[in-house]
């Protein structure tokens, strides 16, 4: 079967970033699976279904019209790229994450993006539940601060409005349920390795990466 390359951490550990360049890299696919939790979470809102409505979300995930192409994220016909990135959606996805038949929903979708030459899967999960078959598995982590800060600098380079205060109380309230919750919970596996990009810019995140996958 195809490698794959499992990348966990964090929200806002740029372990997407760091996700979709090592994948360039390697010439590998790339699964983003934060994306359907945030494409479930969004389907809910749109269709009116209580996020903790778990029969009603687990059946908007298990057929949920997601598509990826070039670069945008379509739910049906409409580009959603940006919608599942407001700081609702980000809170509600992970409340729909914390629903085990949700999360059962979207396992074959996610194992699905495993083909040849191979796979860098970023989640929370992708190697202990989703791939722990993994080639190689990484945790991806920086201080609640700096991954605040970056989040910030983020918004305002697009000229939207942010508040640190609250991105950061919006960060720990999203890490503490990501962590507390009775399934998949975020933590770092026992054969992952750890890497803290604190103190590191992204092409420091990529090499470090980079260097782990070729051990
Ligand atoms: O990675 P991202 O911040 O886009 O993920 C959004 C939310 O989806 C997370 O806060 C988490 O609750 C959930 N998630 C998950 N398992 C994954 C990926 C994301 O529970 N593999």
């Amino acid at each position: 079967t195809a490698p794959v390359i499992a990348i966990d951490g964090p929200s806002a550990s740029g372990k997407g970033t760091v996700a979709e360049r090592v994948a360039a890299a390697l010439g590998y696919h790339y699964l983003d699976s934060g994306s359907l939790y945030r494409l479930t979470a969004l389907a809910a809102v749109r269709a009116g279904v209580a996020l903790d409505d778990e029969v009603g979300v687990a059946e908007l995930a298990a057929g949920l019209p997601a598509s990826f192409v070039g670069g945008r994220i379509l739910l049906s016909d409409d580009d959603v790229t940006d919608a599942i990135r407001t700081e609702e959606i980000s809170a509600g996805a992970s409340k729909v994450a914390a629903l085990p038949t949700v999360r059962a929903a979207l396992l074959a979708r996610q194992r699905a993006y495993r083909r040849f030459p191979g796979l860098v899967a970023d989640g929370r999960d992708m190697a202990s539940v989703v791939f722990p078959d993994a080639a190689a598995k990484v945790f991806l982590t920086a201080s609640a601060e700096a991954r605040a800060e970056r989040r910030y600098k983020q918004l305002i380079a697009k000229g939207m409005p942010a508040n640190m205060h609250a991105l950061l109380q919006d960060l720990q309230e999203r890490d503490a349920r990501d962590a507390q919750r009775s399934v998949a919970p975020l933590k770092q596996c026992d054969d992952a390795v750890l890497v803290d990009t604190t103190p590191l810019g992204i092409d420091e995140a990529v090499a470090a990466v980079m260097a782990i996958v070729k051990r």
